[in-house]
């Protein structure tokens, strides 16, 4: 346990120090290289200690200066074609960074800075595991700041009859409720029998994530391939990282990691692009049928107007998507 709880209980004034959740860095640098999903490019990355209120940033070293630096919020988003894809005035981007936000926000990982030097996150085996693995080796560190979580007011919906869903699209939404924790209900509904209609809801709490979600992988279909290749995506998509259906059939020789893998990569990617929020939600969210273009809506959503939501500064009352005990389970993880 880092010294910064010492210095706190002296402060008498202070709320008892076992209701704060203090913000979460990583305690020391760990790397990995990859190919992007899409780019089929290798890549190098690097996870950094970052100090408190820094959120998480990406820089992009094969870049120079300011032109370099791209936060990992809603409003830097540029594209969410089969991936979200941030970027910055200079029109420096990284993309398919959803797996790796969604690692973070279940590690409860704060303040970070992604060194890269490319312009795709390195896919890994297609799920969020590989990285939570890097957070877990690099260790977290408590900071001298309070967690901050942006408390759903009032309901919030992207979808539907929203003007910015193209026709034949109204069958998707996301939405948000009130509640004391954060929670994801996600139903799925694909005319391929392998995928078919799956729906889950998961209340992410006390490691979850990382239990229940976190491995759950990327996927695809075969018919797909020939459309997005011509379109400079799936360059570097495999059987070993994404599962491959074609038809009723499972391309990969070792089957699924659960049942349910593919509505469980779902929520996955809305655990992490919603944490382009730039902070931990408390709500319920649902989901039909959502994606990168919708989550991103969403949020643009409940920005768009104050009394949908409003800063709470979190206690171990109301901890989402991590467990209190991370440091054991980490320990165990590792062990
Ligand atoms: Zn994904």
């Amino acid at each position: 346990m880092p010294d910064v709880v010492n210095s706190c209980e002296s402060v008498s004034t202070a709320r008892p120090l076992s209701k704060v959740v203090l913000q979460k860095s990583l305690k020391s640098s760990i790397g990995c290289t990859g190919i992007g999903l899409h780019s089929g490019k290798k890549v190098t990355m690097s996870l950094n200690p970052a100090a408190a209120d820094t959120g998480i940033v990406f820089h992009r070293t094969d870049l120079e200066g300011d032109d370099r630096v791209i936060p990992a919020r809603w409003d830097f988003v540029v594209d969410t074609r089969m991936a979200t894809t941030i970027g910055n005035q200079s029109g420096a981007c990284v993309s398919t960074i959803e797996h790796l936000m969604a690692a973070l926000a279940g590690c409860g990982i704060d303040n970070a800075i992604i060194e890269i030097d490319g312009a795709e996150v390195p896919v890994m085996d297609g799920s969020a595991a590989p990285f939570i693995f890097l957070v877990e080796c690099a260790g977290m560190i408590e900071q001298h700041a309070p967690r901050k979580a942006i408390k759903i007011e009032r309901p919030v919906k992207a979808g539907d009859s929203d003007k910015f869903i193209k026709a034949g699209d109204s069958d998707k939404f996301i939405s948000a409720t009130p509640d004391d924790s954060f929670s994801v209900a996600f139903e799925i509904d694909f005319e391929d029998t392998a995928v078919a209609r799956q729906q889950l809801s998961m209340r992410l709490v006390n490691g979850t994530f990382k239990t229940e979600i976190a491995r759950a992988r990327t996927f695809g279909f075969v018919h797909e391939v020939d459309a997005l290749r011509k379109a400079g995506l799936a360059l570097g998509g495999s059987l070993d990282n994404a599962v491959v259906i074609s038809g009723d059939t499972i391309l990969n020789g070792d089957g699924l990691r659960y049942d349910d893998e593919f509505v469980r990569h779902k929520i996955l990617d809305c655990v992490g692009d919603l944490y382009l929020a730039g902070a931990p939600i408390i709500g319920q969210i649902d989901a039909l049928r959502s994606g990168h273009a919708l989550n991103n809506l969403f949020l643009t959503s409940l920005f768009s107007d104050d009394a949908s939501w409003s800063y709470v500064e979190m206690s171990d009352a109301s901890v989402p998507g991590v467990s209190h005990n991370w440091d054991q389970e980490s320990a165990l993880a590792i062990a």
